[in-house]
């Protein structure tokens, strides 16, 4: 691809003023966003307000004055119209890993003759490390865990019912499910779904209502920006809500909690999937940082992250230089997530040479170079920037350097 079909194309683009949303230093080309989103002026100015106007000076009357006590569900409602959900179904709360763990105890609970959690070998590991700690705790209700190869998937499905634990988009691959036609296949042999849509929201056109899923979790500070460890979503999914009783039943999730009272009874609402205070200051970031995305489509933001992939999968196409970079992602791009993975032996010193020249990618065990293309702040001439940056690297080979033999403890 060419330096002018790539500017043709930034002129073409209806996100690029977005780019001048987000705080990025100077020369720095960013496609770790999949990883780690990037700071935006409005999150930035809003922790500077809830620390000093709302925390410094009004104090622990900001729970009311400042909606702290309502912020999870205001978060949740600004999440639900990128996953397809109705208002009221989405909660914004603790990480990923405890919310799998609720929304385990509450398939458990509304399904009582399930006896197997259902998985791939290749899922998120803390999504089976969650899956294997519930199985052990309730080990007297002898529920298993299973973790199949994809191309077991369907067959496992259809040979016993089962909660079925699936994350869209591969961490590794960026291969892509079809939530859709899973999700119906699980129903029809009576399995209950549970889908991990971190490498999801924000990027796929996702429709979790009309789709009948069941239960879904993600994460905030993926493609959405919220911040380094920003809080994480549940999406409770058909007439699941109706009596959900969830084991983390803290405070937060309790009808008034304001009453004090000894016995638990839930919130009526989605708030019931809460457990302890929640995290304000990230909460605010991850807040501000949504609200980029209230005029924006699912299908454009889709749009926007395969077309930046695809022209970068143009750029590596088209030179020799990057022969010995092998593709791990789908091809076809209806078939993968916003994210393009490359294998080789020499992955992990290829990330780190690349970032000594501002150009951010992550490296994944064992040999997995991954690059993630956020729509909103990512142009089309940034790529082809990043294809000269790796042509000089993959040429003067300066990933052998000594320092990059041992690696840091996040990669
Ligand atoms: C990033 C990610 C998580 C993160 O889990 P936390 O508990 O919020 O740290 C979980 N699942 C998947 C698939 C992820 O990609």
């Amino acid at each position: 691809m060419k330096l002018s079909e790539l500017e043709k194309l930034d002129s073409q683009d209806s996100l690029a003023k977005y780019k001048e949303e987000f705080l990025l230093p100077e020369n720095t080309i960013y496609l770790n966003g999949n990883s780690l989103g990037p700071l935006t002026k409005r999150s930035k100015s809003r922790t500077e307000e809830t620390l000093r106007e709302q925390w410094g000076n009004d104090l622990i009357g900001s729970w009311n004055k400042h909606g702290w006590i309502d912020l999870p569900l205001t978060v949740g409602n600004k999440l639900a119209p990128l996953i397809g959900a109705k208002q009221g179904r989405v909660i914004c709360t603790d990480s990923v890993s405890v919310n799998l763990f609720k929304v385990f105890s509450a398939a458990f609970h509304r399904n009582p003759d399930l006896r197997k959690i259902l998985s791939l070998e290749s899922n998120f590991p803390t999504d089976l490390y969650i899956a294997d700690g519930f199985a052990e705790l309730l080990q007297y209700q002898n529920i298993t865990v299973e973790k199949v190869a994809e191309s077991e998937l369907d067959h496992a499905i259809t040979s016993e019912p089962a909660i079925v634990l699936l994350t869209q988009v591969d961490f590794r691959s960026g291969a892509a499910l079809d939530i859709a036609a899973i999700t119906e296949l699980a129903h029809k042999h009576n399995c209950v779904v549970i889908w991990d849509l971190s490498h999801s929201i924000g990027v796929m056109d996702l429709k979790l209502d009309n789709w009948n899923v069941d239960y879904a979790v993600g994460c905030g500070y993926k493609y959405l920006n919220g911040g380094p460890g920003a809080p994480a979503f549940i999406y409770i999914g058909n007439d699941n809500l109706a009596d959900a009783k969830q084991a983390l039943q803290g405070w937060m999730g309790h009808k008034a909690p304001f009453e004090f009272s000894t016995n638990y009874v839930a919130n009526p609402g989605i708030n019931r999937f809460q457990s302890g205070t929640p995290p304000i200051l990230s909460m605010a970031a991850l807040d501000a940082a949504l609200d980029l995305f209230a005029e924006l489509g699912t299908q454009e933001l889709r749009k926007k992250s395969l077309s930046l992939s695809e022209s970068f999968l143009a750029l590596m196409d088209s030179q020799e230089t990057f022969s010995e970079l092998k593709l791990a992602s789908p091809r076809n791009p209806q078939l993968r997530g916003a994210q393009l993975s490359f294998s080789h032996p020499e992955a992990y010193g290829i990330c780190q040479s690349l970032q000594e020249k501002g150009v951010y990618t992550d490296f994944r065990n064992p040999d997995v170079l991954r690059f993630g293309f956020s729509p909103l702040f990512l142009s089309f001439v940034d790529l082809y920037r990043c294809s000269q940056i790796l042509a000089e690297i993959m040429l003067d080979k300066s990933y052998k350097n000594q320092k990059f033999a041992y690696k840091n403890k996040v990669t």
